[in-house]
């Protein structure tokens, strides 16, 4: 029997991007919400984030590292993803993140946690908990299908069989039928040309089979046959204990509506405006924001449009079209840097959500009931995006045929208009939005008492508890 009484104490240590690290710092909040001392890691200028999200909750802590940013080549203080606008930046931020070992091996022999949850991106993070005798736990910021579809087109190889980037070929022994181009999946998948990416990836998925297990942040009902064929077909370990942003966000509380977004969508009727975002380090040019102006204007929709631009010293935007903004008046409001994504698309008036399939985005849509537009760039996006309009039925696609980092694939005003059109008010429109909202409803029963991420996340607990007990 396990000690009941014992306080388990956990480390989490999330890649510093932000749709890594909001749910495992979500992910800490749950546990230490049933009673685990959770300690989150992390990095001088990712403090504030973390601090803030935290400062309600008991048995939790954050304890800082020292992120090399000067000794990779980065200006000091760079430290996130979604500060490093170009992919050399981004691949210096990676470099940054092979550093740390050290660090966190010194903070786990002072500390002595009883079980780690770190990131993919730590590979040696399976290294010290070995060394200190704990459970290692991996945390991909991904769901069951999009890490079946990878691991099979790892082991399968379906994309060697074609004769053409643009020739369709399925996925092997899969639940469903599931059709890629090879444009459209990862290099790193292909492993044309070795890359650190390539040996960085290779590596973590090696030490997830180290690992201890996987924590999923998805539930059950969402993919049941993805959750199975992951555990059954791929042998792993895992646990689902999501949607963690229904569990531990709390972004309607904290956020301040300085250019009155919300007041906005206060006055719009129920369903009338689609939201269009595209996470935290999607990068598009002019020319593509450009076309989604006139897109929108070509749909006749309200819309709240999040765009990671700010105005030029002068006041202007070169990628506006002319006279846009007194043209939307009243119709549309842009959102400059980061906007409340969660209290967005909650609010009764968002009927629709364009997004690039983050894992994160995906999962707070369902959470939410909303339908999509799927704009895949690039990760595992290609691979939520067929989740979500083959095996959900809950969007429609843009069009995207390849994956290009950062900037992804050219898409006309056309092709965007024509499917905000669609989900907005499209023959299937009102019936993909009630499929979301029964899933919206799955999602919520599966995090309370007695669902299936509850249980899950509480059969966790007793087992670590009796490991922690017996060793
Ligand atoms: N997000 C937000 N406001 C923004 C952009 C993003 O709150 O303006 C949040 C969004 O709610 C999600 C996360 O950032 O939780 C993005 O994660 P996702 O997996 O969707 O995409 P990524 O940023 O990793 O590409």
């Amino acid at each position: 029997m396990a000690d009941q009484t014992y306080q388990l104490h956990a480390f989490f240590f999330p890649f510093m991007a932000q749709g890594h690290m909001m749910p495992m710092i979500g992910m800490a909040k749950l546990f230490a919400s049933r009673g685990i001392r959770s300690t989150i890691i992390n990095t001088p200028s990712n403090a504030s984030l973390c601090e803030k999200s935290i400062r309600k909750s008991k048995n939790i802590e954050l304890l800082l590292i020292k992120f090399p940013a000067v000794e990779v080549g980065l200006p000091p203080g760079c430290e996130n993803l979604n500060q490093a606008p170009t992919l050399e930046m981004q691949g210096k931020i990676f470099k940054a993140t092979t550093l740390l070992e050290q660090q966190f091996d010194e903070l786990v022999s002072e500390h002595r946690p009883d079980f780690l949850v770190a990131d993919m991106f730590f590979p040696w993070a399976s290294d010290v908990a070995a060394k200190y005798g704990i459970p290692r736990f991996v945390f991909h910021g991904s769901g069951f299908f999009p890490l079946c579809a990878s691991l099979c087109l790892l082991r399968h190889q379906p994309h060697k069989q074609v004769s053409s980037d643009s020739e369709p070929f399925a996925l092997p022994d899969f639940p469903d039928e599931i059709k890629f181009t090879r444009n459209q999946i990862p290099s790193f998948i292909k492993q044309e040309v070795e890359t650190e990416f390539i040996k960085l990836y290779r590596a973590a998925k090696e030490s997830e089979r180290r690992s201890y297990g996987t924590l999923v942040n998805s539930f059950y009902e969402l993919e049941p046959n993805y959750a199975d064929h992951y555990r059954n077909v791929f042998g792993m370990r895992t646990w689902h204990i999501g949607p963690i942003s229904l569990v531990s966000r709390d972004d309607e509380e904290t956020y301040v509506d300085e250019h009155g977004v919300l007041n906005w969508l206060n006055s719009q009727r129920p369903n009338s405006v689609i939201y269009i975002c595209f996470g935290s380090v999607a990068n598009f040019d002019d020319a593509q924001l450009k076309e989604i102006a006139m897109g929108l204007e070509f749909s006749r929709q309200k819309f709240i449009w999040v765009v990671k631009r700010e105005k030029d010293v002068e006041g202007k935007e070169n990628w506006l079209p002319e006279g846009f903004e007194k043209r939307i008046e009243g119709k549309g409001v842009i959102v400059r840097g980061w906007a409340p994504q969660l209290v967005i698309l909650n609010h009764e008036a968002v009927g629709g959500f364009v997004t690039h399939c983050g894992w994160n985005s995906i999962l707070e849509a369902v959470g939410a009931g909303v339908s999509m537009v799927t704009w895949p760039i690039s990760a595992d996006q290609f691979y939520n995006e067929k989740l979500v309009i083959r095996v959900l039925k809950v969007g429609v696609p843009v069009g995207v045929q390849r994956y290009v980092q950062l900037v992804g694939d050219s898409i006309k005003k056309e092709a965007i208009g024509k499917a905000v059109k669609q989900i907005m008010n499209g023959e299937e429109a009102e019936e993909m939005r009630e499929r979301a909202r029964e899933f919206a409803q799955k999602a919520r029963i599966a995090v309370e008492l007695g669902g299936s991420s509850h249980n899950d996340l509480t059969s966790l607990i007793q087992e670590l508890k009796s490991h922690t007990c017996r060793s």
